[in-house]
């Protein structure tokens, strides 16, 4: 029994993190994959319940094993339109391993699941955390086998040492799932971060680039920091990076969703401004020019005077999302222009 379990155990940890790892966050939210990517996930779906079938503890002809949480993973991370038919034809798979009265008990457990399943997700989905939805969605599950064990042989506790062994790995199961994909999201979310400002990476600003919606139109600025190279050469690289953590503090301080600013090179920045118009746009590059050739940082030069840092700003605009690559050199080349026309200034055209 104890090897069924892990084995069991093994098989759906492995494929629930491979799901978590290759589902489309965006299909899942509107419930739409494409009908091919529907097809293959069913299909992954079935062999696996079918292999924890093939693993599972057997008590008089009855099938214990975890495909109950495979249906509760599945309609949470993949949604309805995989797991519901998944559940179907595995229950109809399930009467290859012996055709008994435990057989159709399990086909009439998989019709109940497939009935209301989807609408307890619902009904959990924004009322709970993940956690909690997952382990009261798998205690459901469970619940409905108990039920049909009431219903069928007048008594709800059958088996109930296999239940008891169920309930308490499925709910180790579940911790161990979510301690894993909470790892993977955070590595995956600093690999967007840029470690020593704090903002968001050029890798990043691809990624939000290739996300840019069609119905918005935005503004791209590109903002290189005039004379840097000579705060490096005069006070220290060290001093240079307080520098660019002072500059990187100013522009958070005017970031919104609509107002999003990147770390695309050393001391280049880009921003991807959506829903302004041409002058909201400069009106905000003028203030955030003024804000940061204002910010104190208390050094003084070989003159004895104290040292302002000034940025250049190129701004384009993008109407068409499609043209977003020419949008990024029309703004470099407003950069350019900015800095040959003296720098601390913006150029728009
Ligand atoms: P310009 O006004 O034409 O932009 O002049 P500049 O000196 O800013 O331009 P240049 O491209 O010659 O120099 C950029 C400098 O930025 C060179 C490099 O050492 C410095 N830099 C790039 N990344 C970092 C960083 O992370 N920390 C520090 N301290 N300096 C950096
Ligand atoms: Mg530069
Ligand atoms: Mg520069």
């Amino acid at each position: 029994m104890i090897v069924s379990i892990l084995a069991d155990m093994a098989v759906l940890l492995i494929v629930l993190i491979f799901f978590f790892l290759t589902r489309d966050e965006a299909a899942v939210s509107s419930i739409d994959h494409s009908p091919k990517r529907r097809l293959n996930y069913i299909v992954i779906v079935i062999v696996v319940g079918l292999l924890l079938l093939q693993f599972s503890v057997v008590v008089d002809g009855a099938h214990y094993d975890y495909r109950f949480l495979l249906y509760v993973f599945s309609i949470k991370y993949i949604g309805p339109r995989v797991t519901l038919p998944s559940i179907f034809i595995i229950s109809i798979f399930r009467f290859l391993w012996s055709v008994n009265q435990a057989a159709i008990n399990s086909f009439i457990y998989g019709m109940i699941l497939i009935a209301t399943l989807f609408f307890v997700y619902r009904f959990l989905e924004k009322r709970i955390n993940d956690f909690g939805q997952l382990i009261i969605l798998s205690l459901y599950t469970l619940f409905v086998g108990a039920f049909i064990n009431l219903v069928v042989y007048g008594n709800f506790f059958k088996d109930h040492q296999i239940y008891l062994v169920l309930i308490i790995s499925s709910s180790a199961m579940i911790i161990a799932f979510l301690w894993i994909i909470h790892q993977i999201r955070s590595i995956k979310e600093k690999s967007e971060f840029d470690y020593l400002t704090g903002l968001k990476n050029n890798r990043r600003f691809y990624l939000d680039l290739s996300r840019l919606k069609n119905e918005s139109t935005y503004h791209l600025s590109m903002i290189d920091i005039d004379f840097f190279k000579s705060i490096n050469d005069q006070f220290g690289h060290l001093t240079g990076d307080e520098v660019l953590k002072a500059i990187a503090k100013i522009f958070m301080s005017y970031r919104s969703d609509k107002v999003r600013f990147y770390r695309t090179g050393g001391e280049e920045f880009t921003m991807i401004i959506e829903n302004y118009n041409d002058e909201q746009a400069n009106e905000l590059m003028a203030s955030v020019l003024t804000s940061v050739a204002a910010i104190d940082y208390d050094l003084i030069d070989k003159n004895g005077q104290p040292v302002a840092i000034t940025i250049s700003i190129g701004i384009s605009n993008l109407i068409n999302i499609e043209e977003a690559r020419s949008a990024i050199h029309r703004a470099d080349l407003n950069l350019y222009k900015a800095k040959a026309a003296g720098r601390n200034r913006i150029i728009f055209d």
